[in-house]
């Protein structure tokens, strides 16, 4: 229980400014793909079929969104705030490109914290001596678009009296990233209350019209910043999951928009053919979404499957092996995927993972600053987050926006992990 200051870069990164510009310019078509598939059955039936077989966190989650459908839903305001992940890839010709990691649509963190660092980098730039420099950061204040999000839910929710329900973590150690998009709900009147799935599951309750009461308080949106893996569920925060998804509260995200950004999906995306069904009548978003795309491969099982899964344990260090899992420090690089990879290579088991071009950015020095850490230059590199934000009011989008980005830097010796995970550091781009 002691607090300490957010780990960030002492300097801010290069960061390809035509890159920069091609992230954004693709965010609105990404909250518009994924909220297709969060309303495409078939769709999410289909392509988790093999997974919901192997992975029982998967399945779960499946089980209540098959649940919510046949009960029907209550909810007919709909809010997604997620985040879309990339490297820069260094082509055989050192031409470095966009390519997306993952999307993050639920609990996507440090859009309040981030919403600081080009201030701190701005600031370290004089001291430097690089006023020129300096004013030349980018601003960026992902908390004030996420708010505004959030805030027009609560306002199509319409209850002047319903509050916004921050779902966060037991133990938490996030808070202040919060409060930065929290303090921006107060400062338009809009009350804010912080539970966790425990205290939903000792005082929430449904009404006769699925409205939900915490504490007798009406909530008109829960925005979660937990639920996103294994360890923060017991059976009661599963009843817990089950009554907010049941309930006519706008969730950030539903769980199917959660699972919409289940790795299996993203692989199953890059099938050909595949965006163009999920965004007909979209052919710009659909070519513009294609090229952020990395090689994705299937490890379903069938013969297709089974030469995907020979070609890695042939060239371990080209891929990365990626389990259903959100959080970082989940994935497998190297010796230790092809050991997986040959254990599991002839059984079902293997279908809980998806296989994934290894992306290889430029490295270049920086300093890591970290509470009770030794100050030490590094090779490190960088990952681009763009925040994207979208309210639906039954079939009609009512908000589509890109929020502000997220960089994210680490030491090339960590091939695995964000922030939260102790590894990456929060960072500002400077456009080159
Ligand atoms: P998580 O949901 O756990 O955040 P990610 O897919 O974002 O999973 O992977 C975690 C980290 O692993 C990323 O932040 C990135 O540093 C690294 N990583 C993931 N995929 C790749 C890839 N294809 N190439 C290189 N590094 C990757
Ligand atoms: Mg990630």
């Amino acid at each position: 229980q002691v607090v300490n200051y957010a780990p960030f870069t002492l300097l801010p990164s290069a960061v390809p400014s035509a890159l920069f510009e091609q992230a954004y310019a693709v965010q609105q078509d990404f909250n518009l793909l994924v909220d297709a598939i969060s309303q495409n059955k078939e769709f999410l039936e289909r392509t988790l079929a093999s997974t919901i077989k192997v992975d029982d966190f998967t399945a779960q989650l499946f089980r209540i969104y098959t649940q919510v459908l046949e009960e029907g839903l209550a909810q007919s305001v709909f809010l997604g705030i997620n985040r879309s992940d990339y490297m820069f890839d260094c082509g055989v010709d050192g031409t470095p490109a966009l390519k997306q990691i993952e999307i993050n649509t639920i609990a996507a963190s440090f859009g309040g914290l981030t919403s600081r660092t080009a201030a701190v980098h701005g600031r370290v730039l004089k001291v430097l001596g690089k006023s020129k420099e300096a004013s030349r950061l980018v601003p960026n204040n992902p908390s004030k678009g996420l708010a505004l999000g959030i805030a027009k839910a609560w306002e199509l929710y319409g209850s002047q009296s319903a509050v916004v329900m921050f779902l966060v973590e037991e133990d938490q150690r996030n808070i202040f990233d919060q409060r930065c998009i929290e303090n921006e709900l107060w400062d338009r009147n809009i009350r804010v209350i912080r539970k966790r799935f425990r205290d939903v599951f000792e005082k929430g309750s449904l009404d006769d019209a699925r409205r939900l009461y915490m504490d007798g308080q009406e909530v008109a949106v829960v925005y979660y910043r937990e639920g996103y893996m294994p360890k923060n569920y017991d059976q009661q925060n599963w009843e817990a999951r089950l009554l907010l998804e049941r309930s006519r509260a706008v969730k950030c995200p539903d769980i199917a928009t959660q699972l919409a950004g289940t790795k299996k999906v993203q692989q199953e995306l890059s099938q050909p053919g595949m965006l163009e069904r999920l965004l007909s009548g979209h052919a710009e978003a659909v070519t513009r979404i294609r090229a952020t795309f990395a090689g994705l491969y299937s490890l379903d099982m069938g013969k297709e499957g089974d030469k995907i899964a020979a070609m890695a344990i042939a060239d371990p260090d080209r891929f990365v092996l990626k389990p259903q899992r959100e959080g970082g420090g989940n994935n497998l690089y190297g010796e230790e995927l092809r050991q997986i990879l040959e254990k599991i290579k002839d059984s079902p088991e293997r279908t809980s993972y998806i296989l994934m071009d290894k992306i290889k950015p430029q490295p270049a020095m920086n300093y890591l600053l970290r509470a009770h850490s030794p100050l030490q230059v590094s090779e490190c590199i960088s990952e681009l987050g763009i925040f994207g934000v979208y309210v639906r009011q039954g079939k009609e989008m009512v908000m589509n926006t890109a929020a502000g980005h997220l960089l994210r830097t680490k030491a090339i010796e960590h091939a695995d992990g964000g922030v939260a995970a102790g590894v990456a550091v929060l960072d500002t781009p400077y456009l080159v």
